[in-house]
């Protein structure tokens, strides 16, 4: 076992976090504010190659895997940009249209998405299922060679940045469990019958949400991505690569954030002394650096496991779990470490205690994660 960085990871990263660098925390904390998106930041990731990093190069991506794709969102995030459509565009969208999408799919879109200059967003979420996925009711129902959508779905991301959403869709119900037969389309936003409205949330994100209704939305047989009825576990292998990802983000996020806090701490004083050497400040930085570090770690391992085609469902959960409470106990201290100042506009901390919030939330929930270790890891009894 070799912990090292090859030579090419260390590069990689190092030209993420100078094109990152060059926009930076301030830019960030702007376009949140203002609920703008940060294009700018993600046509430089796009005109690298690094935003469809783990796209085959045969269409236009860079032929690496998860573990190159996690290592750009810990990058861009460490310089105070975590754009939150990686993990949905890149992460979950292209993994899966590259996996099981129809070669004409895969010509369509892959390219697009690998040079940033297209975004694909996902919609799983609806009101009355949540969590529960087998509750999912939006239709695909079959009009002569076409499907008909209809249903809606709610907490969609960045719809108004993209060109096509990912849909999960219910194609049938298993007669035995009563659970979903899933179905996954490619759906562009612009398709008749499918409306869209702004969902206002609190969190100061750059990324705007959207609710969705789809009004008998009709597409083509080639808009069905993988094969029909098997959703479930075509959605299965997009969840990792989403879960680990957000885990990268979360990452970055707690690195920035402990960044600014030390950088604060050692030069504010107002004893004769810097704050930061005061225990009750730098004991709380010190703390979540090292629930930082021990979640970059597990964040590694599921993306190596991911790639190396081995079973990565536990580190992928373990990761996105400690990496979310990692990031929300480093912005916490930070936002501590710098008083008053940690709530001003001008230090651009609060919007990524939103972010780290919003990631104990999504894409999957803390105790959802734990009923999965409990389940799972610990042979527990099902919860629910
Ligand atoms: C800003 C934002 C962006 C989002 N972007 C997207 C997107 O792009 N695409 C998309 O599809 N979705 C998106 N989502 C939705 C997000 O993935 C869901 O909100 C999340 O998965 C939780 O589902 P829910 O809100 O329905 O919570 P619910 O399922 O209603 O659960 C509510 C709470 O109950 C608890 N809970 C639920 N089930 C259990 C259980 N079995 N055991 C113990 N506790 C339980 C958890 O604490 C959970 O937080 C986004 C959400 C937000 C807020």
């Amino acid at each position: 076992m070799d912990f090292r960085e090859t030579t090419e990871h260390r590069a990689l990263r190092e030209t993420v976090a100078a094109i990152a660098g060059r926009f930076g925390g301030g830019y960030y904390a702007e376009r949140a504010q203002a609920r703008q998106p940060c294009t700018e930041l993600w046509q430089a990731l796009g005109q690298g190659g690094y935003i469809g990093i783990n796209i085959p190069e045969e269409y236009g991506g860079g032929g690496a895997g998860l573990l190159e794709l996690t290592m750009v969102c810990e990058e861009v995030s460490t310089q105070g940009c975590p754009l939150l459509l990686l993990l949905v565009s890149s992460a979950i969208s292209g993994e899966l249209l590259a996996r099981y999408g129809t070669d004409e799919q895969r010509k369509e879109w892959l390219p697009r998405l690998a040079t940033g200059q297209s975004k694909v967003v996902f919609a799983i979420t609806e009101p009355d299922a949540g969590s529960n996925t087998h509750r999912l009711s939006t239709t695909a129902t079959r009009d002569g060679a076409d499907y008909l959508l209809r249903g809606s779905k709610h907490y969609i991301s960045g719809v108004d940045e993209a060109e096509a959403i990912l849909v999960v869709t219910r194609t049938g119900t298993d007669e035995t469990t009563g659970a979903a037969r899933l179905s996954l389309f490619v759906v562009p936003t612009d398709a008749p019958g499918l409306v869209r409205t702004p969902l206002p949330v609190d969190v100061m994100l750059p990324e705007r949400q959207f609710v969705l209704h789809f009004d008998d939305v009709r597409v083509g047989p080639g808009a069905l991505v993988g094969i029909e009825g098997e959703g479930f576990a075509q959605v299965f292998h997009g969840l990792n690569p989403e879960r680990i990802t957000g885990a990268a983000l979360c990452v970055g996020v707690a690195r920035y954030a402990l960044a600014r806090a030390a950088e604060y701490a050692t030069t504010r004083e107002v004893w004769g002394v810097p704050v930061g050497s005061h225990q009750g400040v730098s004991h709380p930085l010190a703390q979540a650096k090292i629930e930082t570090e021990l979640a970059a770690l597990m964040t590694t391992r599921a993306a190596w496991s991911h790639d190396a085609g081995l079973p990565a469902g536990e580190a992928s959960n373990m990761a996105k779990y400690a990496a979310a409470e990692a990031a929300l106990a480093a912005v916490d201290a930070a936002i501590q470490t710098h008083g008053g100042n940690g709530l001003a506009t001008e230090y651009g901390l609060v919007p990524l205690w939103g972010l780290a919030r919003l990631l104990r939330i999504a894409p999957v929930n803390r105790e959802m994660i734990l009923n999965y270790v409990a389940q799972h890891s610990l042979g527990l009894p099902r919860s629910y």
